[in-house]
C-alpha cells in the first residue's frame, strides 16, 4: 500500500513509470525488514538497482535501519522509513524535477492500484500495540495509529468509483482498529460513526461491495462481526492469526487473545454462522516448544477444523526479544513438525473443499488461463487461498460476477460450472 500511494502521488504530478531500471530516471525501493529473509531481498534489490542504474531512493520498514543502508550503500540518494509518502516525493523532486502542470486528469479516482481492478487492498490502521516476542513491527512502525473512519471511507469510496468490487480490509491488528481515536463526528456521512473495526466495517458494507477482513484477533467483540456476516453486509471470511495454540508457547510468544478459548469462540461463531471460513497462520518451533506443546497445536488443528492455514518455522528476527528465550528447537526437529501440521491440515482442508462439491456459491473471476477462469468465492481471498477452477473461459472476463456449482476438488482448489452463462 506504501508502494501504491507513492505511485499514485507520482502519477498525479506527472511522472511515467518505466519497466526497467536501464530507462528510469530513478529508482525507489520500497523494502521489508519484518524476517531476516526480506531483509535479504530487499538489500540484493537495492544492490541491483545500485549496479544498474545508480540514482536510488529506498522507502519502507528496512528504512529504519538508515545507517547500516548508508553503510552498506553510500550513494544512495535517500533512505526514507514506512508511510513516508512526502519524503520519497521530496527525494525524487531533488532528482527529477516535477512538470509546471502535474496532470491530476490522468489520475484514477481510486489511484494507482498493484491489484487487479476489482479488488483492492484498504489499510485502515498502522502500527500495533502489542509486544509479540518474536516480532519487531512495533519497533519499526510504532503503536497503533488508526485512519480516522472519514478518511477510510472516503478512500474506500474512491477505490469502488473506480470499479473496485471487493475490499480487503488490513492491518497490522484489525479488532484494535480505532482503540486509540476518540469518538468523533464523521462530517462525510453526517453521522456519528464510533471508530471501532465494527462501525467501521458495516460503513464498508453498506457501500455494497464485498469487503474481507483479515489479520482479526478473537477478542471477544469480534462475535459483533459475525452478526454483519450474518447479515450479509460482510463475507463470512476471517484471517485469523491464532499462531500456536499451547497456552504455555502462547504467553513465551506474547500473543494477543492468548487467554481466550479460541476452540469454544471458533464454535460459537460457526453456530452463528455455519458457512463462516477461517483462515490463520501457525508458527512451529518457537524457543521451549516441547513435544507435549506440538502435540496441543495438532489436536487443535484437528479440532478446528480451518479451512486454510499457512505454517512457518520459527525464524529469528534482529532485534526480537525472542532471541533470548532458551532452549531453542532443533531445526530438523523444528521442519519434521511443519511438515507434520501440513499433513494434518491437508487432510482438514480436503474435508472441507470436499463438503462443497454440489454446492452453489457466487465467484469472482480473477483472471483467465487458457481454457479455464480462475475464481475465487466468499471463502478464497486473493493471492493466500486457493482458487474456483470455472470451466468455459471464453464467456467470462476479469471482475465479472458468476454464479457456479461446485463439482470436484484437490488438495488446494475446487472445480465448478457456470449456472447460467
Ligand atoms: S500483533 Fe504481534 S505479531 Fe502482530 S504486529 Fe503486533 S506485535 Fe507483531
Amino acid at each position: 500500500m506504501d508502494s501504491e500511494r507513492i505511485l499514485t502521488q507520482l502519477r498525479a504530478e506527472g511522472y511515467g513509470f518505466s519497466q526497467t531500471y536501464d530507462d528510469a530516471d530513478v529508482v525507489v525501493v520500497n523494502t521489508c525488514g519484518f524476517i531476516d529473509a526480506a531483509v535479504e531481498e530487499s538489500l540484493s534489490t537495492i544492490e541491483e538497482a545500485m549496479s544498474v542504474n545508480g540514482q536510488v531512493i529506498v522507502t519502507g520498514c528496512l528504512g529504519v535501519r538508515a545507517e547500516m543502508l548508508k553503510e552498506k550503500f553510500p550513494d544512495l540518494l535517500a533512505v526514507t522509513g514506512p508511510e513516508a509518502v512526502s519524503e520519497v516525493m521530496s527525494a525524487v523532486h531533488a532528482k527529477v524535477p516535477p512538470l509546471q502542470e502535474p496532470l491530476y486528469h490522468l489520475l484514477p479516482p481510486g489511484g494507482v492500484k498493484l491489484t487487479p481492478r476489482h479488488y483492492a487492498y484498504l489499510k485502515i490502521s498502522e502500527g500495533c500495540n502489542h509486544k509479540c516476542s518474536f516480532c519487531i513491527i512495533p519497533t519499526m512502525r510504532g503503536r497503533l495509529a488508526s485512519r480516522s473512519p472519514s478518511d477510510v471511507l472516503t478512500e474506500a469510496g474512491k477505490l469502488v468509483e473506480a470499479g473496485v468490487s471487493e475490499l480487503l480490509v488490513v492491518s497490522q491488528d484489525t479488532s484494535a482498529y480505532g482503540i486509540d481515536l476518540k469518538k468523533h463526528s464523521d462530517l462525510m456521512t453526517g453521522d456519528a460513526l464510533r471508530p471501532d473495526v465494527c462501525s467501521l466495517a458495516r460503513a464498508l458494507g453498506e457501500l455494497g461491495v464485498w469487503v474481507r477482513l483479515h489479520y482479526v484477533y478473537p477478542y471477544p467483540h469480534v462475535d459483533n462481526l459475525i452478526t454483519l456476516m450474518v447479515d450479509g453486509l460482510v463475507l463470512p471470511y476471517l484471517d485469523v492469526p491464532f499462531q500456536h495454540a499451547s497456552p504455555r508457547v502462547l504467553k513465551m510468544m506474547k500473543r494477543p487473545a492468548s487467554t481466550e478459548d479460541n476452540l469454544a469462540r471458533i464454535k460459537s461463531w460457526r453456530q452463528r454462522c455455519a458457512e463462516l471460513a477461517i483462515r490463520s497462520t501457525f508458527i512451529v518451533g518457537f524457543p521451549g516448544e516441547t513435544e507435549d506443546d506440538f502435540l496441543q497445536l495438532l489436536t487443535f488443528i484437528r479440532e478446528a477444523q480451518l479451512d486454510r492455514v499457512g505454517c512457518f518455522v520459527y525464524s529469528p528476527v534482529s532485534g526480537a526479544r525472542a532471541n533470548d528465550l532458551p532452549d531453542p528447537v532443533d531445526p530438523l526437529l523444528a521442519q519434521e513438525r511443519l511438515e507434520e501440521l501440513m499433513q494434518v491440515q491437508a487432510e482438514v482442508s480436503e474435508g472441507r473443499l470436499r463438503n462443497r462439491v454440489g454446492s452453489q456459491t457466487e465467484v469472482v473471476i480473477d483472471e483467465i488461463e487458457g481454457d479455464t477462469a480462475l475464481a475465487r468465492s466468499y471463502a478464497e481471498s486473493p493471492e493466500v487461498d486457493g482458487v474456483i477452477r470455472v470451466a468455459g473461459a471464453a464467456a467470462f472476463s476479469p471482475g465479472q460476477r458468476v454464479d457456479v456449482k461446485i463439482t470436484g476438488y484437490d488438495a488446494h482448489d475446487l472445480n465448478a460450472e457456470a449456472l447460467d452463462t
